[in-house]
């Protein structure tokens, strides 16, 4: 049809890659919404990658807006995080045992986030969010759980309940083979929605473990929290002795130094952590009051282990990565990148008469190609999935990489130079026009 002209050429290499990739790995992948199922078309295949920029295996050059679906903050390859991962690599892969790494980065963690006293390492942002979870519910001795439709927190099966990301993407929010008796202990409530929150706690709160929730939601698009939404959570926890768990996989160091509890000045009671903490490396966290964290294993009752939890070379590059973002002004450089991408996109949508909105949270951002400013679940799932198709097919055809699906937040590095935003500026309006028609 006219809205989707270019997919991926039939003669490149990634389609003879994607076609190879299928023979022995379920759908070609191993992460569903690489596929691009959401966008149609074959998945670029990657190569290599440089500061803002991946190379995909026929060489041609994109400008990236996943960044790994959001750790490579630096931008990639970063030439200081390498080096500091050559030279842990050089004294060993793994021990198994404790290194004096994995203390510096808890330190520097618990420097960084006031609300975590403790900190443990895992290896995916799913492990972090399923032992804060098991945490809560050991603590409290409750097993019921409250979570936002739309909200991912990784695929544990109590969390995979009306999830965002690739589970909304392939339209089915409930896995089978996620027990019907351990889904109902997850009450999912409507994100942004803080009576809803309150209604629920009047009945059954002394029964809830905990609230988990993205503090800016970023696997429904991107959806800021609306004043007193983050607040009013922390309030029904108080009331109800309930563990209020922030998943900052997706947020922690992304919006802000202090992540988005020190952006929105609301305390969690656990943190869950993920990418940009890890540099690239599979590194997840959770941490949060001594009290609760006093619980786990081996001082507490509450078990969780990881053979390669602490893994020396991830914490290297994660630790480096900490510090790198910690000099000043990092933030305020990159939020400004997103300030004028953003705006330069809004004034091209415009003048080419496509409905178009974005929202921002520091270095991530989300584009809903409706006329409304978009703050829930709902209204991010009635946008124009065609519009967004061909936008996402125009823009790779010209350089830009994009996330392949309309519910994903974007994310920028501090590597993508003014030069950058240009030329996605320029694509966006080529783009726009042809959308336009
Ligand atoms: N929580 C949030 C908010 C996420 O965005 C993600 C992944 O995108 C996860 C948890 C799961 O992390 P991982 O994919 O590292 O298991």
């Amino acid at each position: 049809s006219r809205l989707f002209p270019k997919e991926t050429p039939l003669m490149s290499r990634s389609h003879d890659l994607f076609e190879a990739a299928q023979r022995h790995i379920p759908g070609g992948v191993n992460s569903p919404v690489r596929a691009f199922r959401g966008v149609g078309g074959d998945p670029v295949f990657f190569e290599s990658a440089s500061g803002p920029y991946a190379f995909d295996a026929d060489g041609k050059r994109y400008i990236d807006y996943v960044g790994s679906w959001g750790p490579m903050i630096l931008g990639h390859a970063h030439p200081e995080v390498l080096a500091a991962v050559r030279e842990r690599m050089d004294k060993g892969l793994s021990f198994g045992a404790p290194t004096e790494i994995e203390t510096t980065i808890a330190d520097k963690v618990c420097e960084l986030l006031p609300s975590v006293d403790m900190v443990r390492m895992v290896s995916s942002g799913t492990e972090a969010t399923m032992s804060a979870l098991r945490l809560a519910r050991g603590y409290t001795g409750r097993d019921k759980i409250v979570k936002f439709e739309g909200c991912y927190h990784g695929h544990a099966d109590s969390l995979l309940v009306k999830a965002g990301s690739g589970a909304l993407t392939f339209g089915e929010p409930n896995s089978p083979g996620v027990p019907a008796a351990l889904a109902e202990l997850t009450i999912t409530l409507r994100y942004n929605d803080i009576e809803q929150v309150r209604e629920t706690f009047a009945k059954i709160g002394s029964e809830i473990a905990c609230i988990i929730v993205e503090p800016v939601a970023g696997n429904m698009n991107c959806i800021p929290p609306v004043p007193g939404f983050l607040e009013g959570l922390r309030e029904v926890c108080d009331q109800y002795g309930s563990v209020l768990i922030f998943d900052e996989v997706m947020t922690g160091f992304r919006v802000g130094l202090g992540c988005a509890q020190g952006t929105f000045g609301i305390t969690p009671d656990l943190t869950a952590l993920g990418k940009v903490i890890g540099g690239g490396m599979p590194v997840g966290a959770f941490g949060g009051k001594k009290e609760i964290m006093s619980h786990l294993s081996p001082i507490g009752p509450v078990y969780q282990a990881g053979t390669l939890s602490g893994n020396p070379i991830a914490m290297a590059a994660g630790l480096k990565t900490l510090e790198l973002i910690s000099e000043p002004g990092f933030y305020e450089r990159l939020s400004a990148k997103v300030e004028t991408l953003l705006a330069g996109l809004q004034e091209r949508a415009d003048a080419a008469g496509i409905p178009f909105s974005t929202n921002q949270a520091g270095g991530m951002f989300g584009l809903f190609f409706t006329a409304d400013k978009v703050t829930n679940y709902e209204q991010a799932t009635q946008c124009n999935q065609d519009h967004f198709k061909a936008f996402f097919h125009g823009m790779l055809e010209r350089g830009v990489y994009l996330a392949p699906s309309a519910f994903e937040a974007g994310f920028v590095s501090i590597m993508h130079a003014d030069q950058d935003i240009q030329a996605t500026l320029d694509a966006a309006a080529d783009t726009f026009k042809a959308i336009a028609g």
